[in-house]
């Protein structure tokens, strides 16, 4: 299965071919969709059918057993065979909100000095936990230090890196904020120029300019080493 939004997010719609349908999901042999995974919540959309008829994509996820990628139709709607064509098409304006507030995070993460334990993407939110001892925070010094990375208008990109790539620079691992998962072979990196690089598998904008306005919510203390902070966009 070719997972077109890992190269480009921006992508809304592609043609695929149907290779199952059965009732917990359609597979396809390509798609647009994202399933839920690393804090960000799976796509809904819809699937063209040949037909015409329009099969409503209620949820995207992960085949636990097979890793493939379902997408699970809304109930009592009309679902294609193994064999057709269709057009995968996803909700854009909600996935775009979801990368805005994804990307959010990343700036989050590198102006907060303490480890994440957590995080949760929403629906024009989302949070971080961390782990920051008695760390006071300023919630109008974070507020501002985010506005001044999204004036930046700083260029997201992603690569790929093989373990035995990483392996010869430490460096790298050095200016990571987590630790890249190795012994798969490869390693998704995202980098914000000059402000943060991880391993990550999510959906982001290419520019932080697009993150646009946002606002700190609650801070909360849910335990010892967890200190909550929520964001949302503002508009
Ligand atoms: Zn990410």
């Amino acid at each position: 299965m070719e997972l077109v939004f890992r190269d480009d997010a921006y992508a809304r719609r592609c043609d695929a071919a149907v290779t199952a349908a059965a009732g917990e999901g359609i597979r396809l042999n390509r798609t647009v969709f994202y399933a839920t995974g690393g804090g960000q919540p799976g796509d809904t959309g819809r699937l063209l059918l040949p037909d015409g008829r329009t099969m409503k994509v209620a949820a995207t996820v992960y085949d636990r057993e097979t890793g493939d990628i379902l997408h699970v139709p809304a109930e009592g709607g009309p679902l294609p065979s193994p064999g057709d064509t269709v057009a995968a098409e996803i909700d854009w304006e909600r996935r775009f909100r979801h990368m805005r507030i994804h990307t959010a995070l990343h700036l989050l993460c590198a102006i907060v000095p303490g480890g994440v334990t957590g995080g949760q993407i929403g629906d024009g939110k989302g949070r971080l936990d961390f782990d920051l001892g008695d760390h006071a925070l300023d919630r109008e010094a974070l507020a501002a230090e985010l506005r001044r990375l999204v004036g930046e208008d700083r260029p997201v990109s992603a690569r790929w890196i093989t373990d035995a790539e990483l392996d010869a620079q430490p460096e790298l691992v050095r200016t990571m904020r987590v630790k890249p998962p190795t012994g798969s072979g490869m390693v998704r990196l995202i980098e914000i120029e000059g402000i943060d690089l991880q391993p990550c598998g999510g959906t982001h904008v290419a520019r932080t300019s697009e993150i646009g306005a946002l606002t700190i919510g609650k801070i909360e203390n849910k335990g010892r080493h967890n200190r909550r902070i929520n964001i949302a966009l503002a508009e």
